[in-house]
């Protein structure tokens, strides 16, 4: 059996105490139901948004009741508490990080924290919908502490926030929790309705919940990432990441081509001039259409068991879609030796630019040629990014947004039908590695 050395993280303080626990009432105060009868936690209730807003953020908000930076010190503010708290493993504000000089602008951060004290654990790597396992960690398993707040759809349509409240078991709460192995400043895990214990896997709802939580935030320096199985999620247990960087990532600097647009305006473009290809989603009439397009893109992956990662930017305006083939490579035996050794995880953040470093001999010699090269492993092929992009439309197209309708533009003018590049579908290669490929995480 070919098993794949790869150096895991701990999300969570009670990960690493995996199966130790007691049958009820574990004393560790989790969110299982040994422990969650009676519990309350502060529940931020959001607005349910029709629309991104043209220019000053998201429409509506002018008769919010709350200011618009809520959510925004809600989070921070609870952040820092579990800080001061000690419940993180490290202090990431102490960790060293520089702009990789170049025209694109890489960050890198030395992280040597990150990847240490870890436990075995076993998962395989070539399946990207797997069913969620219980007996692996899951965020049912982090503590109350942990927990930052609820993030919930509000009953009456206005932003609130309740201080205290019950948790009702019956209807699971979406939970925002500290990422206790943090890579920046307010890293957080957004839970949707974390009891339901759903597997890594994107639905409509849960994609519109993270739309929801960039738009409310309404900070451009805070993004949301998902990573899908085969593609660096280390849990699978569905949760998007998210924390605040105060520069641009250089994936929302590059040019863009337009590839198509849909009825109701929704734009999808090409990345241009940037080492791993990917698509971004933007525009559109509604929060909930640009949701819906991007969830049908994601759904089609995964039913393609095609890995792949997701970037939010811009407040929710702004999605970025990469699908990725590194971990497939690895399996392969065609990652070089050289890339594997640095055991960098290519996931969003770091095809977004933030290059995560764990040894510091990578972090001194750190170089845009170098993040180009490590990047340009994680990209599709051409060939096969084009077959992706042709079932990726016929996804959306077919989806609730679209009518079948869909042209593509040619930088030419001319614009030929689905048909034309559906046909390149037939010559399809498969689309991960078959068989019984098995992750070793070594301690
Ligand atoms: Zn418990």
């Amino acid at each position: 059996m070919l098993r794949i050395k790869r150096v895991p993280t701990i999300v969570s303080n009670y990960q690493k105490e995996e199966g130790e626990e007691g049958s009820r009432g574990c004393g560790r105060n989790c969110l299982n139901n040994c422990c969650i009868q009676g519990a309350s936690l502060p529940l931020y209730a959001f607005k349910r948004l029709n629309k991104i807003g043209s220019d000053k953020g998201v429409v509506g908000q002018e008769d919010r009741e709350l200011p618009v930076a809520f959510l925004d010190s809600l989070l921070l503010g609870e952040w820092e508490d579990r800080m001061r708290r000690g419940l993180f493993r490290y202090d990431v504000t102490a960790c060293e990080t520089k702009v990789i000089p170049g025209d694109y602008g890489f960050i890198a951060q030395l992280n040597e924290g990150r990847h240490l004290k870890k436990r075995p654990t076993e998962f395989r790597v070539d399946k990207v919908l797997q069913p969620f396992d219980g007996n692996k960690f899951n965020f049912t398993k982090v503590g109350q502490e942990e927990v930052l707040f609820r993030f919930e759809a509000s009953d009456d349509g206005e932003v609130r926030f309740f201080p205290n409240s019950p948790i009702d078991v019956e209807n699971s709460p979406t939970v925002v929790a500290i990422n206790v192995s943090p890579i920046e400043y307010g890293h957080v895990l957004l839970i949707p309705r974390v009891l339901e214990c759903l597997p890594q896997r994107i639905d409509r709802d849960s994609f519109m919940l993270a739309l929801h939580m960039a738009a409310e935030a309404g900070n451009p320096y805070f993004r949301l990432g998902y990573n899908s199985l085969g593609a660096f999620a280390t849990i699978n247990h569905l949760h998007f990441q998210a924390y605040y960087l105060a520069v641009p990532f250089p994936i929302e600097k590059v040019p863009t081509k337009k590839i198509t647009t849909l009825d109701g305006g929704l734009k999808i473009s090409e990345l241009l001039n940037y080492p791993v290809r990917g698509l971004v989603f933007e525009g559109g009439n509604t929060l909930q259409d640009l949701s819906n397009t991007v969830s049908n893109a994601c759904i089609c992956l995964q039913n393609n068991n095609i890995p792949y990662n997701v970037l939010i930017s811009d407040c929710g305006r702004r999605i970025f879609l990469v699908p990725q083939c590194y971990a497939e490579k690895q399996a392969l035996g065609e990652v070089s030796a050289e890339l594997l050794e640095t055991q960098v995880n290519p996931a969003v953040w770091e095809i977004s630019g933030h290059m995560v470093l764990k040894r510091r001999k990578d972090y001194e010699e750190a170089s845009e040629g170098n993040a180009w090269r490590l990047l340009a492993e994680v990209s599709l092929s051409e060939e096969r990014f084009q077959e992706v992009i042709a079932l990726i439309f016929e996804a959306v197209s077919c989806g609730e947004n679209g009518n079948g309708s869909v042209v593509l533009e040619e930088p030419d003018g001319k614009s030929p039908s689905l048909e034309g590049v559906n046909a390149s579908n037939k010559s399809t290669r498969p689309t991960m590695v078959n068989g019984t490929l098995e992750c070793l995480v070594l301690q």
